[in-house]
């Protein structure tokens, strides 16, 4: 039997059986690890209030010689985050990142700069002062580079002239390009998404630098539209998996803009 100790972020837990849980963590020492949290959902008194979605955890795993799952022994809180669990809008975007994380990611393969990128947006959702939206734009840009999915938006994909030879305000995106066309090679069709200069600078930005500057990038308006809906269509093409919690994110961000809509007519 060995035991390991590491700081996790819970990705999602399912109920097991009659008394258990299984839990899918984000270790910082060992990526993804899945274990079975005994008696998790009868007793209170063993993991008091800890295993909620998206909080950041002690935990001691404990494996066997086999290949069974490891089993969790401790958890305690180094930071429940719950304000995010109380806002629906911040749950659906902790629910995304936190599905594209857990599909992309192998078991048992670390990935501490992927850890702290999650730990840092996760913290600012909590915290609420930065506006959710540029936190996804920053999170799934900076995914993108750790995964090795780094859009190329230096030049056309086809004729290779670079964006600031590019004699248009807009080009169009490619995902199975890796990047974007200019207008006389490219039309927004299947999936391509016409996407301004402007937009693409500001992208760039969010993946430059440190973490706590990248976070204070001030997005206009229509570079948080068409961010959003360019980084959510390439992420998931690039993992090649979509992500359930992405068809909740979009039902739900489209209720509380029709109601805005509403109040504001
Ligand atoms: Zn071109």
């Amino acid at each position: 039997m060995t035991t390991l100790s590491t700081s996790a972020i819970l990705l999602r837990r399912i109920e097991f059986g009659d008394y258990d849980l299984i839990v899918s963590l984000f270790t910082l020492t060992q990526g993804k690890t899945s274990a079975i949290a005994k008696s998790a959902k009868k007793s209170v008194k063993r993991f008091p209030g800890v295993l909620e979605p998206f909080s950041r955890l002690n935990v001691v795993l404990a494996k066997g010689r086999g290949k069974g799952m490891p089993v969790l022994q401790e958890a305690s809180l180094e930071d429940p985050f719950f304000r995010i669990r109380e806002d629906i809008i911040k749950t659906a975007y902790a629910s995304y990142w936190a599905e594209l994380i857990y599909l992309w990611m192998a078991e048992g393969e670390p990935q501490a700069p992927l850890y702290r990128l999650t730990s840092h947006v996760l913290a600012e959702l909590n915290r609420g002062e930065t506006p959710v939206e540029a936190l996804s734009i920053l999170f799934q840009m900076r995914f993108l580079s750790l995964a090795g999915f780094r859009p190329n938006f230096d030049h056309c994909h086809a004729c290779k002239t670079c964006l600031d030879q590019i004699r248009h305000a807009s080009v169009v995106s490619d995902p199975s390009k890796g990047g974007i066309a200019c207008p006389t090679c490219g039309s927004p069709t299947n999936g391509r998404l016409t996407i301004s200069k402007g937009t693409l600078k500001q992208l760039i930005w969010t993946d430059t630098g440190d973490l706590e500057r990248a976070a204070r990038v001030r997005f206009t308006p229509t570079a948080i539209s068409e961010g959003l809906k360019f980084l959510e269509t390439f992420v998931p093409f690039h993992i090649g998996k979509s992500p359930k919690s992405l068809k909740v994110l979009r039902a739900i961000r489209h209720s509380i803009n029709g109601r805005k809509n509403h109040d504001a007519a």
